[in-house]
């Protein structure tokens, strides 16, 4: 019905983590190739995470290195767009690697050179990253992730310095509250040019997380034409109600907050806490669930052009406005 650009699923940790991963093993993650062909996924953005603990560089390495073997040993299904910036209307899934938490190229003790160098040998190799999501849940050594209480400490700071100019957006899906605020006040007192987006984030006014986004923050990203990416896990939605998932796309309208996919499909297999199982709704637990979602939000009270705007438009034109050409 209508073309999808999703802006994170953790296909990569899936793909690196767990025994006997297979990309097209539709059951096993939500973001399995088949499933992006059956949502119509025109992009999908890869994101590297880790957890902040040793081996996380290591790890993020082989995320990496699986990115590009999807790239290259599943040609029938998708293709990477981080290298022209290209992506093609045909019904193949563009990709393009992100990173979730910075401790995926530097580890606690490490000197900061490192992470450096290791951003310029990434861009490098993949030239687009697209976007950094600093911290994850925890505190690190850059700031305070969405479960803490910091802000944006001096390895942050120097790491902002560092992506002025690169075309690299800061997501903001998981900093505190204060880290968030640190960033943005960076950015403006340093004059950094840093797209900012919230790639994988609900709303706080419809779900009382610390994962969602307050009022202040959705002012933000509409002020520095950015985005915020609707996401499917239930936790972050509401625990007991899928429909509530149409709450948080009318209050992201309500106040004019650009609205993309963000999913956050990630593999269960190895989790299990109690009070999250299941991590996700059924309907809302894989992309070949998106023309369903689209379809009933026209049911709902929400027009052609909304779902258009959801699904592809409001993603299309920030990714123009970052360099990509649709063709
Ligand atoms: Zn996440």
């Amino acid at each position: 019905m209508f073309p999808v650009i999703d802006f994170h699923c953790d296909l990569l940790s899936y793909l690196v983590n767990v025994p006997g991963a297979d990309a097209l093993n539709s059951e096993a993650i939500g973001c399995a190739l088949p499933n992006l062909k059956a949502g119509d996924v025109k992009l999908q953005v890869l994101a590297v995470f880790t957890a902040t603990n040793a081996g996380s560089v290591e790890n993020a390495s082989k995320q990496f290195d699986a990115y590009e073997q999807l790239c290259t040993n599943y040609k029938d299904w998708v293709y990477d767009a981080a290298k022209d910036l290209k992506i093609k209307n045909n019904d193949k899934t563009a990709l393009v690697p992100a990173i979730e938490n910075a401790s995926g190229i530097l580890e606690e003790d490490e000197p900061l050179d490192l992470c450096f160098e290791r951003l310029d040998a990434i861009l490098n190799r993949f030239n687009r990253l697209l976007y950094i999501t600093i911290t994850h849940h925890t505190e690190n050594r850059f700031g305070g992730g969405n479960f803490s209480d910091k802000g944006l400490k001096d390895d942050g700071k120097q790491l902002l310095k560092y992506l002025d100019g690169k075309q690299i957006a800061v997501d903001l899906s998981h900093t505190s509250d204060l880290m968030a605020f640190d960033i943005l006040n960076t950015i403006d007192q340093s004059k950094l040019d840093i797209p900012i987006i919230a790639s994988h984030s609900n709303m706080r006014a419809i779900c009382d997380h610390p994962r969602n986004l307050p009022d202040e923050l959705i002012e933000e990203l509409k002020r520095r034409n950015g985005f915020a990416g609707v996401n499917f896990v239930r936790a972050f939605l509401d625990n007991d109600n899928d429909k509530v998932i149409y709450d948080h796309i009318a209050y992201a309208k309500d106040k004019n907050l650009p609205l993309v996919f963000g999913a956050d499909f990630f593999s269960t297999s190895q989790l299990n806490d109690p009070a999250r199982i299941p991590y996700f709704f059924k309907s809302l637990s894989n992309a070949g669930q998106y023309p369903h979602i689209l379809e009933e939000m026209q049911d709902r009270e929400f027009t052609e052009e909304d779902c258009y705007q959801l699904a592809f438009d409001n993603a299309s034109k920030w990714l123009v406005s970052q360099g990509f050409v649709f063709e």
